[in-house]
């Protein structure tokens, strides 16, 4: 059986879930649901990344054990996805002691192959990415990601990670059609260019951060949040019985901001570990929220729970993924949400399901064991969600409208040919919509098989009620 590994980022635990952790999860359930539907065995991952200064801080502010932080914010991760019907297969926390081990071994694996030296850094340090900026990452001596947060000036003893000497080996697997593990093919070049510009050795350790795993071969320091992080991807595999065939993954889904961690330093760590590396890298863009970035100071945060009140859970999956932000930032509000909403599900999906129940009430149904489409799937794997969507709608949805529409069945005595036609024509249409569907809104595509598939049944209720 082929096996399929798909991966989110594990989200820092300083944040409380948004539309934008939301955006990534909901894209990975997508994939891992529509892999599964092909009889793959598959391995979807998620968790929350719980070390590093910041949560300490934040821990200490709420009077709070940085463990004790962690135990309680993490699980308003994992139940926002639970309330969203995210299918994941291990929700994994960094603080676990079996991820903390597997760590230890990996890193003391990299020091052994002469990886790690020791040496002074010091630079600018922005505590909202937990990294060293350089001044051209700067705007206005402050972190563009982050310009609430002090941007500080730090100095200590680090190891250091010899990334330098994994950049040749790198920019080969980048420039290599084959192995080209970055999409999309933007993204590719802008990591090659930034390869090609020249890349310094990356300090892997923090002196003065406690809230981290001790780095193993110094009990000093501590292991720096980002190489602990990225490990989890390969860490969940080992401790976790009967997923070590999963590495290397097939997928790993990351938004913008965390590329250059994925896709060149998680790289040469492997490298150095000599483990296998990860197929593919898939890059989106962002939410822009009624035309402004999303940020705390603006008020503007969409949290998934808001989504799920305003448009059920099916309807925030749909919402989410139609308005995919893939190559290009995508701008999304809840008003234009409601518009598309009303639109796409309750006038164009919603009430054709339910005229053409009424008109077909009854009637036998041959159809089974429908499967879903390859150009579907296509476009899913590429991550072009509103594309694929775009397309089940346009080969399906709307092509049954115009049909009911112009022959205007319900004129015609039951027994019509022209009215037995039209309404097989999109009974078949519905079927093979829901089946494509089923990996974005896996309750109402059920919903409709439930209605067409053997005899057609009337709706218990309506599906996608409009809202105003
Ligand atoms: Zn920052």
């Amino acid at each position: 059986m082929n096996k399929f590994f798909v991966t989110t980022p594990i989200y820092y635990i300083n944040d409380v879930p948004h539309i934008g952790h939301t955006c990534t999860t909901v894209a990975a359930d997508i994939v891992a649901r529509w892999h599964r539907s092909l009889g793959e065995e598959v391995f979807f991952l998620t968790g929350t990344d719980e070390h590093g200064q910041k949560v300490a801080e934040a821990a200490e502010k709420q009077g709070l054990d940085p463990k004790n932080y962690c135990d309680k914010i993490a699980p308003t991760f994992e139940n926002a996805w639970r309330n969203l019907n995210i299918s994941f297969d291990h929700f994994i926390r960094t603080t676990d002691p079996r991820h903390k081990e597997v760590v230890g071994r990996v890193l003391q694996k990299i020091y052994d192959n002469g990886d790690v030296y020791k040496s002074k850094y010091e630079g600018w340090y922005c505590l909202g990415c937990e990294k060293f900026l350089t001044e051209s990452d700067m705007v206005n001596n402050k972190c563009p990601l982050h310009p609430a947060e002090k941007t500080v000036w730090k100095s200590e003893e680090n190891w250091f990670f010899r990334l330098s000497k994994y950049v040749p080996k790198i920019i080969e697997l980048v420039e290599d059609e084959q192995a080209n593990y970055i999409f999309p093919e933007g993204k590719r070049s802008e990591i090659l260019a930034k390869l090609k510009s020249g890349v310094k050795d990356v300090s892997i350790s923090r002196e003065q951060v406690k809230w981290g795993i001790p780095t193993p071969w110094d009990q000093s320091q501590t292991v720096y949040v980002w190489f602990d992080a990225l490990l989890n991807y390969y860490s969940a595999t080992q401790f976790l019985e009967g997923k070590s065939q999963f590495w290397p993954a097939n997928l790993h889904l990351i938004g913008k901001e965390i590329i250059w961690f994925h896709t060149v330093i998680w790289q040469a760590m492997l490298l150095s570990a000599r483990l296998e590396l990860p197929k593919k890298v898939d890059v989106h863009s962002f939410y822009m929220i009624d035309g402004q970035k999303m940020s705390k100071s603006l008020g503007n945060v969409i949290s998934p729970q808001q989504l799920v009140d305003l448009f059920g859970v099916d309807g925030s999956r749909y919402l989410i993924a139609r308005s995919f932000p893939s190559e290009n930032d995508s701008d999304v509000g809840v008003g234009r949400f409601s518009e598309r909403y009303n639109a796409d599900l309750a006038n164009n999906l919603g009430n054709l399901v339910s005229r053409v129940a009424k008109l077909a009430l009854g009637r036998k149904v041959e159809k089974k064991g429908v499967k879903g489409d390859r150009e579907f799937g296509e476009l899913v794997d590429q991550l072009k969600l509103d594309e694929a969507i775009g397309w089940v709608f346009g080969k399906y949805i709307d092509a049954s409208n115009s049909r009911l529409n112009s022959v205007e069945p319900w004129k015609l005595e039951t027994n019509d040919p022209k009215r037995v036609e039209v309404l097989d024509y999109c009974i078949d249409n519905l079927i093979k919509a829901a089946v494509d569907l089923a990996a974005v809104m896996p309750e109402s595509a059920k919903i409709i098989l439930d209605c067409f598939e053997g005899e057609v049944k009337a709706l218990e209720k309506g599906l996608f009620a409009r809202i105003k």
